[in-house]
């Protein structure tokens, strides 16, 4: 069993009526969020020898943010840390199916980032040793290979771009769901439609569990995993954190014979946005997505009617030949977004026992198995070199300044 738990002292709450029950509803870690981050988390907690409960306010696993991302995965990144932990994401996308027989739709279509500007050149080009040095499959290919990998793509002022093969895309609620099945599996306990309205902790600043709208758990260790409600869920132990939620909307379309593979991400502004990405999933369907800019900060979820004329613009000046695709859904979400861009995630150290993983910002789907597996390594007390890495990039408690070049 790991330090944390060796050294807890005995609970001395001053309400001992919270543990009624006290036998089954006693945990090594609860985690708050059934989520991108909460399930993979959750099993890989208990793979380790701990007793886990997953708590969600939801009806069942992945129903926050997770159904809202379009499923993209990349490794690529612009620095060590999301690398490092993507590299794992995507071993753990690319071989589930093959390992517990789940179909979660991974894809291997790669992404490609196409340049028109030298701008986009200059600052995809720069990242190409550290991607490399990683030992990804990355480089910048030639405006002609694009149009061979991209066919229909505008050419005009096309001056090539990158080109990942080894990126790829999967469902998140199938993953989640995957996730969840073999979590169930190996032991851990579920409770859904049940909110967690509060952390528990004694009188020496420890955690000793969670009180939801339904009952009372007990455990060492409570992790937030609760992504864009993680504010509220601090407030309840005055822990404020910085993670401003911001929406993002999305589209899917009717199917079209596949023509191509890769997630195509264009850097440049448009009025009213940042980037444009989208690709086309195994059915031949269109899966599109946005950044707007500026950001639209709060949690409105309600889908806006200038979100399509937007898209559609951007995504029609760019593959011309998209103009007759209809769509047949949007959707919106929230991006738990911190000022840097970057998770928060390590152990909180106001409160012992709190370990914080949130913020994931726009990647959390793709960062979830690769994360989960350095919070199970630092909740044990064995991290190793690249977690160690991982973490520093993660500390809860860094500047904040910056923003990562390609995010
Ligand atoms: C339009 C859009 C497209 C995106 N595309 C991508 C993409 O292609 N790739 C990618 O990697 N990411 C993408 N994302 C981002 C991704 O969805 C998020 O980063 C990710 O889902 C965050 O994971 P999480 O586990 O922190 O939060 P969530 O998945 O939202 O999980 C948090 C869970 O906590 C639960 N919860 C919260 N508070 C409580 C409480 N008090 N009690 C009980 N339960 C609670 C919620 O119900 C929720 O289920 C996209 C997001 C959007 C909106």
């Amino acid at each position: 069993m790991f330090s944390l738990l060796k050294q807890s002292p005995k609970f001395t709450l001053t309400n001992q009526n919270y543990f009624r029950n006290f036998s089954n509803k006693t945990y090594d870690a609860i985690i708050v969020g059934a989520g991108s981050i909460g399930v993979p988390t959750s099993f890989q907690l208990q793979e380790s020898g701990l007793k886990v409960l997953v708590i969600d306010q939801k009806a069942s696993p992945g129903q926050g943010d997770n159904k809202c991302a379009i499923g993209g995965i990349r490794a690529t990144h612009g620095n060590d840390s999301k690398i490092l932990a993507c590299i794992r994401s995507l071993e753990v996308f690319s071989t589930w199916e093959e390992k517990h027989g789940h179909n979660i739709e991974w894809l291997k279509g790669g992404y490609s980032f196409p340049c028109y500007r030298e701008k986009e050149e200059n600052d995809l080009k720069s990242l190409l040793p550290l991607q490399q040095g990683y030992g990804m499959k990355i480089d910048y290919i030639s405006a002609q290979d694009i149009q061979e990998l991209i066919p229909g793509i505008n050419p005009k002022g096309l001056r090539g771009g990158t080109w990942s093969p080894d990126d790829g895309s999967a469902s998140p609620m199938l993953s989640s769901f995957a996730f969840y099945k073999y979590a169930k599996e190996l032991g851990v306990d579920f409770k859904f439609k049940e909110k967690v309205i509060r952390i528990l902790k004694n009188e020496n600043n420890k955690v000793v569990g969670v009180k939801t709208v339904k009952d009372t758990y007990s455990a060492p260790i409570v992790i937030d995993a609760a992504g864009s409600w993680s504010p509220q869920l601090m407030s309840t132990v005055g822990i404020n954190i910085d993670l401003v939620p911001d929406s993002h909307e999305a589209a899917i379309t009717e199917p079209t014979e596949k023509f191509f593979t890769p997630m195509v991400v264009d850097l440049r502004p448009g009025k009213g946005s940042k980037n444009v990405y989208f690709y086309q999933n195994g059915f031949g369907q269109l899966i599109l997505c946005i950044t707007p800019d500026p950001p639209i900060k709060g949690t409105n979820r309600q889908e806006t009617s200038s979100f399509l004329p937007m898209i559609s613009k951007r995504v029609i000046s760019l593959m011309p030949r998209l103009k007759n695709l209809r769509y047949r859904r949007t959707w919106r979400g929230v991006y738990p977004m911190t000022p840097d861009g970057a998770p928060i995630m390590g152990w909180n150290k106001e409160l012992k026992g709190l370990y914080m993983a949130t913020g994931m910002c726009g990647q959390g789907f793709m960062c979830g198995p690769g994360l989960a597996q350095t919070i199970e390594h630092d909740i044990n007390g064995n991290l190793n070199k690249d977690d160690k890495i991982i973490l520093e990039f993660t500390n809860p408690y860094r500047e904040y300044k910056g923003m990562e070049k390609i995010k």
